[in-house]
């Protein structure tokens, strides 16, 4: 093995522990990573930019904290920026033409945490336009693989992401959950992905889709790693108004979850016979593991789930309508120059967006329009309450709801081209946690014909350390069947 690939197939916790120990520095660890991009990324399409220069002296910066003994757990570690994620100086587009050009005069709030405390951003991840889809395909810019098979999708909207740390172009990566963003490609990528209760993770500086779903979180090879990126990046902030007061999530009890006496409920609505037969399989074979590990799972009855995708495409679209009427070719991005005022935003609007995202501002625009409202959207958020309210009292009586992640693994790319209903029914399981604003985490445990399969762990609104910790439970009774794609 060369540096090179011992470098970038280690944790983010073992990177930090080398380069605490100066066994590598922090140069030595970023360049590791950007010549990996240079050499692979023409092949996998995980970022879209990446500023070496910019990263390097970043690396040089946090070489000084190493070398001055003020070193955090994210010192010198590199990180990928989901490109809806705003950062000075660097291009961040949303995957989306009509903010080409776009770069931001600010950082987002995860942003400059990570700058303090001395991690590298690597670059930006490419990702369904605007955050809308679960392939990246939408991207205005280019497809993006997966690792573990590179004519399938990594999985979207933050596929490029997922795709990066598969891939081990970075070691740690941010995305963005709106109905399953970060669990989905987690789970056809195998890796973990964790999405934190709405509000623990500032979202200033992401660029809106469904402000009240939209949640930033973390990717990384294993449970520890992502709790630690999830550490680094929440706690209040003064910036997002739906932002919570309470402190960042506490890693200290991280590694004493257990099994034994963990009661954990099967929603029958999340695991019926729809989707591929092979992983709700293996599913029920890791459900039978950890029971004999000491849990118990019971079946439960949640009906509201059944309305989840229904009454999620009702409200995501009106809240990306709404959110997306700042893009008129003034303010941000792109302008397609046109007569008058309205001839300007017409034609910078009609060029800029893909077709996804114009679906969208019209299903949306349509839900929110008087006649409408209250048939759509008002009917949506009643939905919407009862879900929350069947889950909370589902929590009082168990510890955590588990499921599949998703209902299929890694799909072909082009799959559902001809029908983008169907694809959107993969998020059934997923869009539950941004409904009523819980923490969940993807997990793999397991692979069906070569590809892997994720478990999904719901825990209730706040109870984000419970819930890492359970992971990490359960991820060391899965030691056993943890692999690495064959990488180019
Ligand atoms: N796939 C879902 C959608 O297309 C979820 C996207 C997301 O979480 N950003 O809206």
């Amino acid at each position: 093995m060369s540096n090179q690939e011992t470098i970038t197939s280690l944790s983010a916790a073992d990177l930090s522990a080398k380069l605490k120990a100066k066994e590598l520095s922090a140069v030595e660890v970023t360049t590791a990573f950007l010549d990996r991009i240079d050499s692979v990324d023409p092949t996998y399409g995980a970022f879209l930019a990446v500023d070496r220069e910019k990263a390097i002296a970043e690396a040089e910066k946090a070489q000084s904290l190493l070398d001055s003994g003020d070193a955090g757990p994210l010192t010198g570690v590199p990180v990928a920026i989901k490109d809806n994620i705003s950062t000075t100086g660097i291009e961040t587009t949303c995957a989306s033409k009509i903010l080409k050009g776009y770069v931001p005069p600010f950082d987002a709030t995860v942003v400059s945490m990570l700058k303090a405390q001395g991690a590298v951003i690597l670059g930006k991840t490419n990702l369904d336009e605007f955050a809308m889809g679960s392939s990246t395909e939408t991207s205005a810019y280019k497809l993006t693989r997966n690792p573990w098979d590179t004519t399938r999708t990594p999985g979207g909207s933050s596929g490029g992401s997922a795709a990066a740390v598969a891939g081990n172009l970075a070691p740690l990566s941010l995305g963005s959950d709106t109905g399953g963003s970060i669990r989905l490609p987690a789970s056809l990528c195998g890796i973990v992905g964790f999405k934190p209760t709405y509000g623990r993770c500032s979202r200033y500086g992401l660029i809106a889709f469904g402000s009240s779903l939209d949640q930033i979180g973390p990717f990384g090879k294993n449970v520890e790693d992502a709790a630690i990126l999830a550490a680094a990046t929440t706690g209040h902030d003064a910036m997002d108004s739906t932002s919570i007061q309470s402190p960042g999530i506490d890693l200290s009890g991280l590694k004493e979850g257990s099994l034994k006496g963990m009661k954990l409920a099967l929603p029958v609505e999340m695991f019926g016979d729809s989707g591929d037969p092979k992983v709700a399989a293996l599913i029920q074979d890791a459900l039978d593991r950890l029971r004999a590990a000491g849990a118990t799972v019971t079946e439960v009855s949640i009906e509201e789930i059944k309305y989840g995708v229904t009454t999620y495409y009702i409200i995501a679209p009106a809240e990306a309508s709404s959110n997306l009427a700042r893009f008129d070719g003034i303010r941000y991005g792109a302008r397609q120059e046109s007569k008058g005022h309205i001839g300007l935003v017409e034609k910078t609007r009609g060029e800029g967006f893909g077709h996804e995202v114009k679906a969208r501002i019209m299903i949306g625009t349509y839900a929110l329009s008087a006649g409408y409202y209250d048939a759509f959207y008002t009917k949506a958020q009643q939905v919407r309450a009862h879900m929350r309210e069947k889950f909370l009292q589902t929590f009082q009586e168990f510890d955590f709801v588990v499921s599949p992640t998703s209902p299929v693994t890694a799909f072909k790319l082009g799959e559902f081209d001809a029908d983008p209903l169907a694809m959107k029914l993969l998020d059934y399981c997923t869009i539950p946690a941004n409904m009523i604003g819980a923490p969940a985490i993807s997990l793999n445990v397991g692979y069906s014909d070569g590809l892997p399969v994720g478990l999904q762990l719901m825990g209730a609104p706040m109870a984000d350390e419970a819930l890492l910790a359970a992971a990490y439970a359960v991820e060391r009774e899965f030691a056993d069947v943890q692999h690495t794609p064959q990488l180019l």
